[in-house]
């Protein structure tokens, strides 16, 4: 957004409810009636609702659903995550994007979110879907001075940061499956997908992406996973503020990613467990050349899942190459 046009929505923002005359932003931000105009245009094409009326003046009366930085950053309490922004209507992939950005240099703590994305992956190259401006979907980029070994952990602390905003914003009691997803009763309604590249035994830089269903229907979802996916807007019967849950989420986030730097994995392992909704069940466990029956018992503290077998042996399961069933 152009700081102009910026600092006029500020204006207007704090305006509300009342009019405010073109007259008076001219005088405040020193440009001409036709900027002004100009600029109120844009601002009503990107979706914000501005009344004109002769003499008064201008008036917002609605704000659009959508993801914009100036939104996001207007009572943001992080100090790094989420400072910058880059905003796309659409974009093939939010990691992608972020990479990209790294190899040019830029900080920790950027955030790429997209109304769309049409390349979006899971785990092991599957598909993430997400229709337009219902989900929230969004990368952070990271820098972590630690061995590329923790990255699983990286994973997990999302999932608890995630899975408190979520429950903290919108009372849907999200659990976490392992390694990457937040299911509510089942389904899921939000998955993680950290990538890194990393230099031998250095992280060059980790992409953190999050997709969330906020604001999905029913038939939002392809067909092959309507029984598995879920909403927040589905478990709670109200639209959800995308950029509300956003900025819980990156609070959230903030506040535990720090936490694992500054104490190491423990605590963040302890919430995750409290979370977990595949500890202490039965579950199947696919590799990619084989099935295992067992108990989830606990993860280590390199975030492997142990797995208590039928012969009473215990397995250890990294995150990378498989995948979970509760059975
Ligand atoms: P597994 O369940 O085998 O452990 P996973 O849950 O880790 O795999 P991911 O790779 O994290 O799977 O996510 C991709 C999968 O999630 C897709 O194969 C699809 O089934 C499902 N999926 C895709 N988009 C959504 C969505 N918006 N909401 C819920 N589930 C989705």
């Amino acid at each position: 957004m152009s700081l102009l046009k910026e600092s006029i929505l500020k204006l207007l923002k704090n305006s509300r409810p009342g009019y405010l005359s073109g007259e008076e932003i001219c005088r405040s931000l020193n440009v001409t009636r036709t900027a002004v105009w100009k600029h109120i245009q844009t601002l009503r094409e990107e979706g914000y609702v501005i009344d004109a009326r002769p003499r008064a003046g201008y008036r917002l009366t609605g704000i659009p659903d959508r993801l914009y930085p100036a939104e996001i950053l207007e009572g943001l309490a992080t100090r790094t995550l989420g400072r910058e922004i880059d905003y796309y209507e659409k974009v093939g992939s939010t990691n992608e994007a972020a990479r990209e950005r790294a190899a040019n240099g830029a900080a920790e703590g950027l955030l790429v979110v997209a109304e769309e994305q049409t390349g979006g992956k899971g785990r092991l190259g599957r598909q993430w879907y997400s229709p337009r401006s219902r989900g929230i979907i969004f990368t952070l980029l990271l820098y972590p001075p630690v061995n590329p070994s923790r990255v699983s952990q990286v994973t997990m602390l999302t999932a608890v940061a995630l899975a408190s905003a979520i429950r903290s914003e919108t009372g849907v009691g999200a659990g976490i499956k392992w390694p990457n997803d937040l299911l509510v009763d089942g389904r899921k309604v939000c998955g993680i997908l950290a990538e890194l590249s990393a230099e031998v035994d250095r992280i060059g830089c980790l992409v953190v992406g999050i997709g969330i269903n906020a604001n999905q229907d029913f038939g939002d979802f392809p067909e092959d996973i309507r029984d598995k996916a879920t909403s927040l807007k589905l478990e709670t019967g109200a639209t959800v503020s995308r950029v509300r849950l956003l900025q819980v989420s990156l609070e959230s986030f903030e506040h535990w990613y720090g936490l694992w730097l500054e104490q190491g994995f423990e605590p963040v392992r302890a919430a995750w467990k409290q979370m977990s909704v595949t500890l202490d069940c039965p579950v199947r466990i696919h590799t990619l050349d084989q099935a295992w029956d067992g108990w989830a018992e606990d993860v280590d503290s390199d975030g492997a899942l142990l797995l208590r077998l039928p012969d009473g042996s215990l397995q250890r399961f990294v995150s990378g190459e498989v995948s979970l069933r509760i059975i």
